[in-house]
Formats: C-alpha cells, structure tokens, sequence
C-alpha cells in the first residue's frame, strides 16, 4: 500500500507516518513528487492490512492510503506515476531523448574497443558499451579480458566524454564494475539472481537490467523490485528477446513489452535488436521497431571488422551498418516522439 500526504505536509507529519511503518517492522520508501509526498510500504503486511491502513489514515497529515495492486510495488506506476529520468554524466535516459548504447559486444582489444567508440560516438551513440565479463554458453568460447577490459572502457569514457556500461555477472564483481563503469548491466541469464540484484542494488549505480530470456513481464518487473527495494530506483528495463518456438531468430523481439512496461511502471525501457535477432541484417529493421513502439532507446553491438569478431559475430554491425541504423532511427524518433504520451496512457489493466 502506500500513503499519499495532503499537499502541504511537513517533514514531522512525513516522519510520523514513517515511524509508524518501522514501528510494525516494514520499510517506508519516500516519493517526494513536485506537490506531494508519498510513501510506500514494503514488506511482508499479511493480516494486518486493514487495521495498518485505518491507524494510517488517521495519522496526521495523511490524505489518503491505497492498496497496490501489483506485486511490484516501487516500481509500479502505480506508487510513483512519473517517468524516471536517469542521469549518467550528461546523458539522460528515459526523459523523451533517444538512448543509443553502442559498442562491441566484447572489448577484445583496446584498438578494437577504441577504434569502434570514435566511430558510433561520432555518429549519435549516447552511451558506449562492451563487455569486459562475458557470459558464454561455451566455456570454451573467449570469456573477456575482465579488469583489463574495464580499464580500456574508461579510457573509452575520457575520450569520448560519453558514460559506458558493462555487464556484471557476480556480486563478488560488483565492486570494481561500479569502480570503472557508469552503468552496471545484468545480463538474460542473471535476471533472477537475486544476490546479484540486491548487490546492484546498494551499488549506488544506475543499474540496466535485462529480461530474462525465460521471464515474464511479471517476473521481470519483480526483479527490478529486488534492485529498487535495496535502495536503488536508478533502472533501465532492456527487451533482448525471449525464446518461443521459434528457431529461425536467436530470439524472438518482444516489442508489445514496450508500450505495456511504459503503462506498468516509470522505468525506462530500451530494446537490443542485437540479441534478439541474432543477425546484422535484422538489427535496423527492429530498431526502427523499438523507437516506433516508444523505447527510450536502443542498445547495439558494433565491430570494426564483424566477421572477425570473437563473439556474436553475425549480429554486430559494421560502421556504414550503424551509420544506417543511427539515419533511420533518428528519423523515426522525431515523428513518434509525440505519440509517446499516448502510448503511455494507453488504457487496460
Ligand atoms: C550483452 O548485452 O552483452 C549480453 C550478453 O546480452 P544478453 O544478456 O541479453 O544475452
Ligand atoms: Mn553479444
């Protein structure tokens, strides 16, 4: 449930009603929005729902109390009905801009890694990514230069003053992804490990997590309740595809995710035609996809030399590839931009 204050509350008013959510052994979580505060309550209420809501309705200063219906709760759009905005240096996501996150998909070396950031940097990437900890089916397949890997990603960051994300496969790596990365990303297959969400969580990083290729919208959503109930609200929601019946993808896009995340919580949401498809060719067409359907953005995969790539090979771009992709994307953007509103106000439950 969560309490909304009258307007005009004051912070003693604000602190009694959280003190009266400690004192039952549940955590308040504040929303101060531009003429009111509100409050959540989290955590394990049972029984006592009706006599809480009653002793809070009458606390001073409180205008009324309502239930959430989802399972997520700060994350819902419900509790907090205005669209995150999250800040890394001097990009925004989530705030009507385009998000584009390009990189390779492995930093492989810090020429490769280097040589691909100029490029998209100079050709609208907003944020720059590559992968230092490489998840692999294989454990035989090159699994990343690891710290190396990072250290070339900051050196990515100073040159193009554009903030960088990598992927985070352990807690135990936590702290020195935060150390060099701005953004820190869960992959697929770490969506639903909850020790790795909750170390992201008190990170204090904005934290992009991806769906889980298994997952529903559900379970992705109450991943992220996992990171924001650790403290951290700062996430970007990434479609990447999911695995269905269908073989002839690596995954199948799930763009209806868009437009239904945006009507079920204020997070960002970007979409990785990349990952989804599988193949270079099919990675413009999805982006146009992503941006006409409302994502914030888009993440892609570049590679000076493809073919020669030491993983994902088929489905990293080339430049004149990006080049394309970024012309297209942009055109897009400007005629949806104002339709956005819209789809978020879609109706339904
Ligand atoms: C990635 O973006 O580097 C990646 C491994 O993606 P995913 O977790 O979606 O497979
Ligand atoms: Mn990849």
């Amino acid at each position: 449930m969560f309490v909304v204050m009258r307007t005009g509350a004051g912070e003693a008013e604000v602190n009694g009603v959280k003190g009266l959510i400690l004192a039952e052994g549940l955590t308040p979580f504040e929303n101060a929005g531009a003429d009111r505060t509100v409050i959540a309550v989290v955590g394990e209420i049972g029984k006592r729902r009706e006599s809480l809501q009653a002793r809070l309705e009458q606390t001073p200063g409180v205008a009324s109390v309502t239930r959430i219906s989802k399972p997520y709760k700060l994350v819902s759009r419900e509790f907090h009905p205005e669209d995150t905005v999250i800040s890394v240096l001097d990009a925004k996501v989530g705030d009507g801009s385009l998000t584009v996150m390009a990189g390779p998909c492995s930093i492989e070396s810090r020429d490769q890694l280097l040589e691909t950031v100029d490029f998209v940097a100079g050709h609208g990437a907003t944020i720059i990514r590559g992968g230092a900890f490489k998840p692999r089916t294989s454990p035989y397949s090159f699994q990343g230069l690891g710290v190396e890997g990072l250290r070339y990603l900051a050196e990515a960051r100073g040159r193009s003053g554009l903030p960088v994300i990598t992927e985070v496969m352990e807690p135990s790596q936590v702290d020195i992804v935060a150390e060099y990365s701005d953004i820190l990303q869960i992959g697929t297959r770490n969506m639903q490990n909850f020790s790795l969400l909750l170390a992201c969580g008190r990170a204090g990083r904005p934290v992009m997590l991806k769906r889980g290729y298994g997952a529903t919208i559900e379970e992705w959503l109450m991943a992220a309740e996992y990171i924001a109930s650790a403290g951290n609200s700062q996430i970007i929601l990434c479609e990447r595809g999911i695995r269905t019946f269908e073989t002839s993808t690596r995954n199948t896009l799930d763009l209806t995710a868009v437009p239904l995340l945006h009507h079920l919580t204020h997070l960002p949401v970007i979409v990785d035609p990349s990952h989804a498809t599988g193949k270079r060719w099919l990675v413009k067409p999805l982006a146009i996809g992503g941006v006409a359907v409302g994502a914030d953005g888009i993440m892609v995969e570049v590679h000076p030399r493809p073919d020669e790539a030491l993983s994902d090979a088929e489905q990293q771009l080339d430049f004149p590839g990006f080049e394309s992709m970024m012309n297209a994307i942009t055109g897009v953007h400007a005629h949806v931009k104002d339709l956005h509103g819209d789809l978020l106000r879609a109706t339904g439950g």
